[in-house]
């Protein structure tokens, strides 16, 4: 490993609050300065609100923050609008400028932390409603040419929780500015199929939702049932759900009757939260990093600073889980600062 001189730490960039040595930061406002920025740097590691990150150890990588905070309109049409965002607006900003000129599409993705230009990443997803069925192109500018390119939804390869850039061009890219459509007032479907969303609403009292009620919905559903990063540190679900195969769902709903499971495109989607808390680690600790006790998938850090803790307490989980219902969790957030930054699952 070559010298380096770790004048930073992680403090400050990630939701987990682990604190492990960095050599630089460079924090990028101005798309025109990054051709430069990326013709110096050597392998950088991008990062937006680092709310789906993990540190594991020292970061040689020199880290590179995406801060273009705009919002423009760059087309209309009689029942649409096109919105342009840089990579560095935060997302839920977004989501309460669109909520506030009734532009539909977004507001079941209220209150997801983390910022524009990480959302394609892994296709972020809530209540019912993913990115994809909302995105038209983003802008990227590739590290290692400084070649700016466009990717439009069939490019990105979008999947559950997935996209190209985290596989395929991980770790290849820069994305600079996201293009969404968002729907004008009567031209939009309010997706109200996730049950917890129709019961919010009633419990308001509201009978016909607008596209503000159903942000409001969801802001209340998740205030009350995640933790806030800031008073208990975490980088929301660890794991995806599992898709698994008929085959492997009867199996396992014969043994499991009450097993939640839902349609998925390739297969059968098991709720990860069930799996782990059957395995009894709902609510558990080891040391500084636990399972948050309202919901198992996320794990929460009581005061560790040093990532490998949580690493090791995620792994725990995953072996659990495979020893008792013969699934391998796959890891959501994304792990750096090993020897090898990609550490899949
Ligand atoms: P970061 O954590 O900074 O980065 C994530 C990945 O994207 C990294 O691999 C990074 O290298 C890469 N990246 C970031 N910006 C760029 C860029 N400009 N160009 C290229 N690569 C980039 N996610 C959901 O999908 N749905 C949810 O409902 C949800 N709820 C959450 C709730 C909580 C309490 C928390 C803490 C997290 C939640 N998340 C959720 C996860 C997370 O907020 C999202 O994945 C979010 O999009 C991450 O954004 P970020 O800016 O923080 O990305
Ligand atoms: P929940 O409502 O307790 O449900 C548990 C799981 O079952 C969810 O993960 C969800 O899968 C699935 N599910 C529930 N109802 C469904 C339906 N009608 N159709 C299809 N799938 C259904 O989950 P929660 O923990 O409170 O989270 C609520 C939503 O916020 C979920 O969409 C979740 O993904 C999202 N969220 C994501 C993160 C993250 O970091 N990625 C963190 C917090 C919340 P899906 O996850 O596929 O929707």
């Amino acid at each position: 490993m070559k010298k380096s001189q770790f004048l930073h730490t992680t403090a400050d960039l990630n939701t987990f609050g682990v604190e492990h040595p960095c050599t630089s930061i460079h924090v990028v406002e101005r798309e025109q300065t990054l051709q430069d920025l990326l013709h110096r740097l050597e392998d950088p590691l991008v990062l937006g609100g680092g709310s789906n990150v993990l540190f594991t150890g020292p970061m040689e990588r020199p880290l590179l923050i995406m801060a273009n905070d705009t919002i423009d309109v760059v087309g209309e049409s009689s029942s649409a609008v096109l919105v342009r965002c840089g990579a560095g607006t935060h997302w839920h900003k977004l989501v309460l400028w669109a909520v506030a000129h009734d532009y539909g599409g977004i507001e079941n993705l209220s209150l997801i932390p983390g910022k524009c230009g990480a959302a394609p990443m892994q296709n972020i997803g809530a209540y019912g409603v993913e990115l994809e069925s909302v995105f038209v192109e983003l802008e990227a500018m590739r590290i290692h040419d400084q070649k700016r390119m466009i990717f439009d939804g069939d490019d990105c390869q979008f999947g559950y929780r997935s996209s190209i850039f985290k596989h395929e061009l991980a770790d290849q890219l820069v994305i600079t500015n996201v293009t969404l459509r968002l729907a004008k007032k009567g031209h939009h479907h309010l997706q109200l199929e996730y049950g917890a969303i129709r019961s919010k609403l009633e419990e308001m009292g509201v009978r016909n939702p607008g596209i503000d009620d159903v942000s409001r919905a969801v802001i209340d559903i998740r205030r009350s049932k995640l933790p806030d990063p800031v008073e208990l540190p975490n980088a929301g679900s660890f794991f995806k759900n599992p898709i698994v195969t008929h085959e492997k769902y009867q199996k396992l709903i014969d043994q499991y009757p009450h097993m939640p499971h839902y349609p998925a495109a390739a297969g059968v989607k098991l709720a990860a939260g069930w799996l782990i808390e059957q395995c009894g680690w709902k609510g558990k600790r080891i040391g500084q990093v636990g399972t948050y006790p309202y919901q198992a998938l996320v794990i929460v850090n009581y005061g560790t600073h040093d990532g490998k803790e949580i690493l090791a307490f995620s792994e725990k989980i995953q072996q659990s889980v495979a020893e008792n219902f013969g699934i391998n969790l796959e890891r959501e957030v994304n792990v750096y600062g090993l020897e090898d930054d990609a550490l899949g699952s």
